[in-house]
């Protein structure tokens, strides 16, 4: 196999602002993984809280390279070869994992969710995120998006009440809510026990992301769901959240891709764990590779793409909030931009 890789920089609409970071833009790699006569396409999203930038993911590729052999079905086996060589450095491993699937469809000329055995269940339903911003601002995006039949609000300010009755102003649509571990533990409790009657369904990472005592402490005290998020990157994560959360956000550029999200899923029922699949800020490329899984999922929150001011992929359409999954062979996905990436061969 050959692969291609090219450093996009994908402008937002809006800056992005949650309670642990700000972007006006995100800069993903994108990949192009060719075998025989089939292209297959993948995107890392790095996150410098994990430690990722479009460097590391180029140094990734490079170690990487020499186990991309001829054999682009062995998918597990090459995943577990990274996985010995390179530990972390998920979001890279997500873009080839997801460039493999693409190509492996195509060769079997069956959209990836078929390569995976998953049942197509009509239509799903991805929430839109509502960044921290001037309340103004929030009542302009909000009053944008009323359409949507679910908004996910940052929270983890001073101004928690004001956003959310600015919010609800507009629209009375059910809210997720993320505090991207802004919260100490006696203001989540409160903030918790006020948003219940706010018609939410649930609550994202309230304290920071080690605090499992707090998080329990919490969690005793609140009838909302708790859901972790910066709290696991991983299936062996997984174990140690029993009995601090009620569920589990897993993103492709957080656990390393579609091989380690389906194990993930997996025990996240064995666990009892609800599951939510979410998105960094993705292209079209990312956000399709993560829609067909969602057949999977308890919840989506796949709404990266449509933050961008342009997305260099076309994919899974959503209107409104709405999806169905994409029936081309493999990811079903068409770049825009660039026809194929020809900045270097590694
Ligand atoms: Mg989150």
């Amino acid at each position: 196999m050959v692969l291609k890789y090219k450093t996009n920089q994908l402008p937002l609409t809006y800056q992005f602002v949650v309670a642990n970071s700000k972007k006006s833009f995100a800069e993903n790699v994108f990949v192009e993984l060719r075998h025989e006569n089939y292209i297959g396409y993948g995107e890392a999203a790095p996150s410098y809280f994990f430690h990722e930038s479009p460097v590391t993911i180029k140094n990734f590729f490079e170690q990487i390279k020499p186990q991309l052999d001829d054999i682009p079905l062995a998918i597990d086996s090459i995943m577990e070869g990274f996985e010995r060589k390179v530990r972390g450095n998920y979001s890279a491993k997500a873009a080839i994992n997801m460039a493999l699937f693409d190509l492996v469809g195509k060769k079997l000329s069956q959209p990836v969710y078929k390569v995976l055995g998953i049942k197509n269940q009509g239509t799903f339903f991805t929430s839109f995120t509502i960044g921290i911003d001037r309340l103004d601002i929030i009542e302009e995006k909000v009053a944008a998006v009323r359409n949507f039949p679910i908004l996910k609000v940052k929270l983890g300010t001073k101004q928690d009440y004001e956003i959310i009755e600015t919010i609800r102003k507009i629209t009375d649509c059910p809210l997720r809510i993320d505090a991207n571990e802004g919260w100490s533990k006696e203001e989540a409790v409160e903030k918790i026990n006020w948003l219940e009657h706010q018609n939410v369904d649930l609550i994202e990472q309230p304290l920071p992301a080690k605090d499992f005592n707090g998080t329990k402490w919490v969690r005793e005290r609140v009838n909302l769901p708790l859901f972790a998020d910066e709290s696991l990157t991983v299936s062996t994560d997984m174990e140690g959240l029993v009995g601090v959360f009620d569920g589990i956000n897993i993103k492709l550029m957080k656990c390393g891709g579609i091989t380690e999200a389906l194990k993930m899923v997996k025990k996240a029922r064995a666990l009892n764990l609800k599951t939510m699949i979410g998105c960094f800020i993705e292209s079209s490329l990312g956000i399709t590779a993560a829609a067909h899984l969602a057949p999977l999922f308890d919840y989506m929150d796949l709404d990266g793409a449509l933050l961008l001011k342009t997305d260099p992929f076309q994919g899974v359409k959503i209107t409104n909030g709405q999806f169905t999954l994409p029936d081309l062979p493999g990811l079903g996905v068409q770049p825009l931009i660039f026809k194929t990436i020809n900045q270097r061969q590694l």
